[in-house]
C-alpha cells in the first residue's frame, strides 16, 4: 500500500506507459504495472512525467520589479544595471519578500521547484539578502532556493563590495558570486576571479560568476575562472554564468580554451532570453546572436544548465517562469533542433540544471525524492514544442499544484468539436 501511484506516465528517457510508486516523501519504485494499491492515484494517461524543471541562474531580488522606478529605455544591460542601481536605495525588505514569494507561486505553477538566484550585494544595508534568506526559508518546504552573493556594482570598482560580499556570506548565502567583466579593468577581473575562488576555497562553498557577460571577443575571464578553480581544487564547484563573449572569440583560441574548461569541471550556464535579447547591442548588421557555444561545450562534456535569469525587471520586461521557454528559445538560438538535440535540451532544464546546483535525490528513480511534474504532453520534445500545461506538480509526494489540460472546443459543422495541442504531433 503506497501513499500515491502515478499510471501509465512516459519518462523523459522514453520509457513509456510506467507506474510511479511514492511513499511518504519518497519514489518507492519505477515500474510497468505496480501491482499495488495507494491512498491516491493518478492516470498520466500516456502523458509526461518529468523531475521538476530547474533554474540555475535568476534574480529574484529584482524580479516582477518591471517598470520600477522607470522602463530600460535603451533595452542594454548597461542601462538596466543603471535602472537597478535607482531602485536599489529605496527597496524594502517587505517588499522583496513580497515579490519573491510571488515569484515562487508562479515557479511551482510551472513545475519549477529549484532555482540559484543570485542577490545583489552593493548595497551595504544588505536588505536584499536579509530579504531573500526569509525567503529562503519560507519557501523551503516546496522550492529548493540556493543564493549566490552577487557584487552586481562590481567587487573591487565599488567600495565597500569586498566587506559586503564576506558579511553576505556570513549570513548564510550559499555561493561566492562575481563579476569580473564589470570591473574596471581586465586585469582588476582576473584579480576579481582569483580572490572570489579564494574565498570559496576557503570557506569550502561553490562558485558562480557572471562571466564574459559581453560582446567581446578579447574577454578572457572564463579562462581565468577555469584556471584559477584547478589552481584552488574546485573543480565540479564552479560555474560559469552567460559567457556570451564566446560566441566573437576567436575558433583557434576557443579551440584552447573549451579543454581547459572541461579539465576544470566548469558547470556552463547560458541564459538564451536574455542572451539573445541583450547581446549584440552595439552591432548594426549582421548582428550577432550573443548566444555562447552551447553545442560544442555540450560535445566537449561540459555540464550545460540553462537559466532563466531574469522575470519583468530591470533587464527583460517578459518571461514566465517557464523553463521550457527557455529552451524552447536555446532551441532556435543555438540551432538544435534535432531529435537529440532537443532530448539534450531538456536535459538542461532538468538533470544538468540539478547538478550545477549539487541537488541531493533529485530524479525519477527509485529512492529519489518524491518531485516531478506532470505535463500535457507525450515525450520532452513535444514539451519543448508545447511549452504545455503543468497537470500536476508534486513535491516530497504530495500534489501541490494542478491546471486543468487546455482543450479548445471548436465550433465549426463536421470538424471535431475538441481540440488539444497535444495530439496533433505525426505519429502520436
Ligand atoms: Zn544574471
Amino acid at each position: 500500500m503506497f501513499d500515491l501511484i502515478i499510471r501509465n506516465a512516459n519518462l523523459p528517457d522514453g520509457r513509456s506507459r510506467v507506474d510511479i510508486a511514492i511513499g511518504g516523501d519518497k519514489i518507492a519504485d519505477v515500474a510497468v504495472g505496480i501491482e499495488a494499491t495507494a491512498a491516491e492515484e493518478i492516470d498520466a494517461t500516456g502523458r509526461l512525467a518529468s523531475p521538476p524543471f530547474v533554474d540555475p541562474h535568476f534574480h529574484m531580488d529584482a524580479t516582477l520589479s518591471l517598470g520600477l522606478p522607470r522602463m530600460n529605455r535603451s533595452g542594454t544591460l548597461l542601462e538596466g544595471i543603471a535602472l537597478w542601481g535607482e531602485l536599489r536605495p529605496t527597496l524594502t525588505r517587505e517588499a522583496l519578500v513580497e515579490r519573491a514569494l510571488r515569484y515562487c507561486d508562479l515557479a511551482v505553477s510551472q513545475g519549477l521547484l529549484a532555482i540559484r538566484s543570485h542577490v545583489d550585494t552593493s548595497d551595504p544595508r544588505l536588505v536584499t539578502v536579509e530579504a531573500l534568506l526569509e525567503v529562503r526559508e519560507r519557501v523551503a518546504p516546496y522550492i529548493d532556493l540556493q543564493l549566490v552573493a552577487f557584487p552586481q556594482d562590481g567587487y573591487y570598482r565599488s567600495p565597500g563590495a569586498v566587506d559586503a560580499l564576506n558579511r553576505a556570506l556570513d549570513m548564510g548565502v550559499d555561493v561566492v558570486g562575481g563579476i569580473p567583466h564589470f570591473e574596471r579593468t581586465m586585469s582588476d577581473g582576473a584579480a576579481s576571479v582569483e580572490a572570489l575562488c579564494r574565498i570559496a576555497a576557503e570557506r569550502g562553498l561553490p562558485v558562480d560568476m557572471h562571466c564574459d557577460e559581453t560582446d567581446d571577443p578579447l574577454s578572457r575571464h572564463i579562462e581565468a575562472l577555469a584556471a584559477e578553480t584547478i589552481r584552488f581544487g574546485l573543480k565540479g564547484r564552479v560555474a560559469g554564468s552567460h559567457l556570451t563573449s564566446m560566441h566573437s572569440m576567436d575558433n583557434y583560441y576557443v579551440s584552447k580554451l573549451i579543454p581547459l574548461m572541461a579539465e576544470a569541471e566548469i558547470n556552463v550556464i547560458p541564459n538564451p532570453l536574455i542572451n539573445i535579447m541583450l547581446q549584440g547591442r552595439h552591432d548594426t548588421y549582421p548582428k550577432r546572436r550573443g548566444l555562447t557555444r552551447v553545442r560544442e561545450l555540450m560535445e566537449a562534456g561540459l555540464n550545460v544548465s540553462f537559466g532563466h535569469d531574469c522575470v519583468m525587471d530591470p533587464w527583460y520586461s517578459m518571461g514566465s517562469a517557464d523553463m521550457l521557454e527557455v529552451g524552447h528559445m536555446a532551441i532556435h538560438v543555438a540551432q538544435m533542433a534535432g531529435i537529440e538535440d532537443k532530448k539534450k535540451i531538456f536535459d538542461a532544464l532538468t538533470v544538468n540544471s540539478a547538478k550545477t546546483m549539487g541537488l541531493d535525490g533529485y530524479g525519477l528513480a527509485k529512492g529519489c525524492n518524491a518531485d516531478l511534474v506532470i505535463l500535457q504532453a507525450r515525450d520532452p520534445l513535444e514539451a519543448l514544442r508545447l511549452k504545455p500545461n503543468r497537470l500536476a506538480v508534486i513535491r516530497r509526494g504530495k500534489i501541490i499544484a494542478r491546471t486543468p489540460a487546455r482543450i479548445s472546443e471548436l465550433l465549426i459543422e463536421g470538424r471535431p468539436s475538441l481540440v488539444d495541442g497535444s495530439e496533433y504531433a505525426p505519429g502520436i
